[in-house]
């Protein structure tokens, strides 16, 4: 079964996809939890940042340099932004194809609730 973002990659399902190349393939959350929401998703299905292998180092590099050109595009690079990767049930990660969020365009707040 081809992941969902696998899905939108090969165009069968609608996004609205604001960068592509042969390894990339970034477009804006359905659900987008700042101004700016980007999700930047390898072509290849990774599951999980536990599943990045040490070829794929280039690859997971290529992913955090189309993050910084889009963050810039966006117009978002110089008041800041926030680069997420969630990993497996305790990161909170929904979709099992590892992408990177670009969030911004607004002040974020905390990283994460504090720890009791
Ligand atoms: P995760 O929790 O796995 O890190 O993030 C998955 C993200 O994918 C969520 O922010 C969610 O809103 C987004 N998402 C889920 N389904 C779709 C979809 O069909 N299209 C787009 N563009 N984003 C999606």
């Amino acid at each position: 079964m081809p992941t969902l973002f696998e899905r939108i990659i090969a165009g069968d399902l609608p996004a609205t996809i604001v960068h592509r190349d042969d390894r990339v393939t970034a477009f804006r959350d359905i659900q987008p939890r700042a101004p700016t929401h980007i999700l930047i998703v390898p072509n290849k299905p990774i599951p999980t940042a536990n599943d990045i292998a040490d070829s794929d180092e280039a690859l997971i590099g290529h992913l955090f340099t189309v993050a910084r050109d889009l963050a810039k595009r966006e117009g978002i690079a110089e008041d800041g932004y926030r680069l997420i990767i969630n990993c497996n049930q305790h990161g909170g990660q929904e979709v099992y194809h590892l992408h990177v969020h670009l969030l911004g365009g607004a002040p974020l707040g905390a990283m994460v609730a504090k720890h009791s």
